[in-house]
Formats: structure tokens, C-alpha cells, sequence
């Protein structure tokens, strides 16, 4: 027979938003339940953190330990498992998660994050962090002195080399089209005044090239650049997107932003449906800045949100018996 809990705030997800909602919510005395499949979301796989304040360097998969450990201190339950699907049951919402047991929850904040596109070539996964990267904006101080590429075309992609560019001796952008149509041009106007920037339209990477020691030492090209298809990197920044996992929130009704197809939040985390919270990257909450800190910050904003939700629907799912009082003024702590 399948478990069966209940708990006043079931947080979806591992990451740094779900840690930091954890641990709002525990210290705001509320029974709740971390429900994520991947132990540290994208901060544990992206390699060294240097711009989380009071850790000038650390490694994220470190940083992610802290976050849960943090919460393990007050007996917040930490589930592996996906959540498969949220149902609004009346009373609460059940969920059901990917070992077959179920939650029951008087509040659910999604910290589901994002999925980063890929290009999906042989050890794409193996080196991420290793010479492959997904995010300009978090990497390019890693990169000092080296010579990189990025691939896409898109606004990310252009930013991307820009903000390289103060780093690196070459930035390369490859990208598949034969001109940029959706960055503003006044971007394109930057990129091209850069002199160590060099775009390779019409080009696609073929493959990545290097070993599982060494990470990623170069690519190949679709069509030779300067007489050679292959090229010699430090590190490849893939900047072709990112799609919001916003499939369970949206089967409860849950309003995304037109333009990002994340999920619409406003200050207080709260998304259109009562008692669905959000917080992290599936949000629209930061704009396009999207890192651990503003993932963490949202997560704390949602537990409260969540807290004054369960507090003001103390019969939700069940009696409380766990020995603390709704309502009590534990926010300001
Ligand atoms: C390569 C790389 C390097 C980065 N470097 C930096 C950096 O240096 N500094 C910085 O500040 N930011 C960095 N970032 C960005 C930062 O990692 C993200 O902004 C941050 O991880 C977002 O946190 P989140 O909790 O919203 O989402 P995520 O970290 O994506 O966590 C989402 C969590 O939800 C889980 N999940 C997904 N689906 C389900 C489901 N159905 N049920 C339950 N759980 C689910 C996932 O397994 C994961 O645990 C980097 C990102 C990448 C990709």
C-alpha cells in the first residue's frame, strides 16, 4: 500500500529556492515536506559559485549541502521523488509523486526550476561544469584570459558574448541562422563594436571534443572557420534557452507570463491560484537574472505567502496535530 502524508506545505523540488522555502517554513512553525528528484537542482551541477554573498568561491554541490542541512536541522522532511502530478481536491490539494505515495497539502510552492535546452551531443552532461556551461551570466568570471564559444542567437546568446568578452582573450558565437532576429539590435550594435568577438553565422557545433579528465578542450564545426573545422576552447556556453517545468502548475489553473511561458508571480510569490505558491527559476519573479541568490530570496518570500495562506485556512487537510497553533506570530523571527 502506497504511504500516504499530509502537511500544511508541500515545497516541489531540491533546490535552492526549495531549500530556502523549507526553511522559512519550518521556522515559521508549519509542518511541511521537500519533494524533489535531483538532490541540489542546478546549483549543484553547475560548478563553482563565486557571487553567492559570504562565499567568495565555493563549489554549488557544497553550497546545496549547506542549504539542506540547514533545513535537517529542524526535522523537515526531505523526500527523493518527483511530484507527478497536483490536484486541487476541495479541501487541499494531493499530490502524487513518482514512488507512488501521496501528499496531501494545504499549500504547494513549486520550485521545479527550469529545463535548460540542450544541443544533446555525446558528453554534453559528463563535462557540464567541466568546460560546458549553460549560463553566461554565472561562469564568465571562471573563463579570465581563456577563449570560448558561445552557441545561439538568441538574446541570451548575444548578452552572453558580451559580457565574455570582458574576460576572455576570444569569444566565439556560433549560431546556426544567418542573421540575429530576436536580440535588439542596440545589443547587436555592442556585440559587433567588440573586437575579440567573433560570430560564425550559418555554423552549428557538431561535437564536443575532450576527455572525461580534462572536460571539454574544443568543438567541431558544421563548416571550417578561418580553413578548420575544429577549434580549441577553454569553454562552451550553450545559451539556447530554457523551458519553465511549468506542466503540473498548469494543469491547476496556475497564469504564466505570455512572453516567458514562466509562471506569473507577484511580489509575495503568490500565483493566481489560492494556495499555489512559486518561487526560483519557473518563475517570472527576477526578470532574466536567474541564480541562486534570487532563487533562495524567493523561496523565503513564498514560504511566508504560504504561511499566511495555511494560517488563514487553519482546516485545510487536517487538525494540526502536531503540537503548534496556527497563526501564531512566528513570521517576524
Ligand atoms: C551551469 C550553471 C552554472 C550556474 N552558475 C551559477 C552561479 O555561479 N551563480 C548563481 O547564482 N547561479 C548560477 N546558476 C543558476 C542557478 O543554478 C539557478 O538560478 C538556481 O539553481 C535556480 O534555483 P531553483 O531552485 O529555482 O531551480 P533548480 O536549481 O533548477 O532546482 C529545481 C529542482 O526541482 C527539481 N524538480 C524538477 N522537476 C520536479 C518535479 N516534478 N518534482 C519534484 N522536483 C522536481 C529538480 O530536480 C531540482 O532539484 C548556474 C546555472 C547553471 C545551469
Amino acid at each position: 500500500m502506497p504511504e500516504s502524508r499530509t502537511t500544511d506545505v508541500l515545497i516541489a523540488g531540491q533546490g535552492a529556492a526549495a531549500f530556502a522555502a523549507a526553511l522559512y517554513t519550518a521556522r515559521y512553525k508549519l509542518n511541511g515536506l521537500v519533494v524533489g528528484d535531483r538532490f541540489g537542482g542546478e546549483t549543484a551541477i553547475g560548478g563553482g559559485i563565486e557571487n553567492y554573498p559570504g562565499y567568495p568561491e565555493i563549489d554549488g554541490f557544497d553550497l546545496m549541502l549547506r542549504f539542506r542541512e540547514q533545513v535537517e536541522k529542524y526535522d523537515l522532511p526531505i523526500v527523493d521523488a518527483a511530484v507527478t502530478a497536483v490536484e486541487d481536491v476541495g479541501d487541499c490539494f494531493l499530490a502524487t509523486l513518482s514512488d507512488d505515495s501521496t501528499v496531501r497539502a494545504g499549500a504547494v510552492i513549486f520550485a521545479i526550476g527550469r529545463e535548460r535546452r540542450k544541443l544533446n551531443l555525446p558528453h554534453e552532461e559528463a563535462w557540464t561544469g567541466k568546460g560546458v556551461s549553460y549560463c553566461s551570466t554565472c561562469d564568465a568570471p571562471l573563463f579570465r584570459g581563456k577563449v570560448v564559444a558561445v552557441v545561439g542567437g538568441g538574446s541570451a546568446a548575444v548578452e552572453g558574448a558580451i559580457l565574455l568578452d570582458k574576460y576572455t582573450t576570444e569569444t566565439y558565437l556560433i549560431y546556426r541562422g544567418d542573421r540575429f532576429r530576436r536580440p535588439e539590435p542596440v545589443l547587436v550594435d555592442l556585440l559587433e563594436k567588440r573586437q575579440n568577438v567573433h560570430v560564425l553565422f550559418e555554423t552549428e557545433v557538431t561535437e564536443l571534443l575532450g576527455d572525461d579528465t580534462a572536460g571539454l578542450t574544443g568543438v567541431k564545426l558544421s563548416k571550417p572557420y578561418e580553413g578548420r573545422d575544429e577549434m580549441v576552447l577553454d569553454g562552451v556556453f550553450i545559451e539556447i534557452g530554457a523551458d519553465p517545468r511549468v506542466e503540473i502548475p498548469q494543469t491547476l489553473g496556475v497564469e504564466l507570463n505570455s512572453e516567458t511561458n514562466e509562471i506569473h508571480v507577484d511580489r509575495h510569490m503568490n500565483t493566481n491560484v489560492d494556495g499555489i505558491f512559486a518561487a526560483g527559476d519557473i518563475t517570472d519573479g527576477s526578470g532574466t537574472l536567474k541564480q541562486t541568490i534570487t532563487a533562495a530570496s524567493q523561496g523565503a518570500v513564498a514560504a511566508l505567502a504560504a504561511y499566511q495562506f495555511v494560517s488563514e485556512h487553519s482546516r485545510r487537510c487536517w487538525n494540526h496535530a502536531v503540537g503548534y497553533e496556527l497563526g501564531e506570530d512566528v513570521a517576524a523571527d
